[in-house]
């Protein structure tokens, strides 16, 4: 797996990287649908003004998010 690089701001968003030991459950990625394994680094954002809507993504799926756009 590529290492996670520098993560662009992002309008709205509190975005950050989750580490592969922080990731100690799975997720439903928010881009595609799929699952985010445990242990898997991966990428979180938090809207800031509804911190509830918080989705988490695959590192590839957040990078192409502009050709994805998150749903809800
Ligand atoms: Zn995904």
């Amino acid at each position: 797996m590529p290492p996670i690089r520098q993560l662009e701001p992002v309008p709205g968003f509190e975005v950050r990287r989750v580490q592969p030991f922080e990731a100690v459950k799975r997720y439903v990625c928010g881009g595609c649908g799929n699952s985010i394994e445990a242990g898997t680094g991966h990428v979180v954002a938090v809207p800031i003004d509804a911190p509830d809507l918080r989705r988490h993504w695959h590192w590839g799926c957040w990078q192409a998010r502009d050709r994805r756009r998150p749903v809800g």
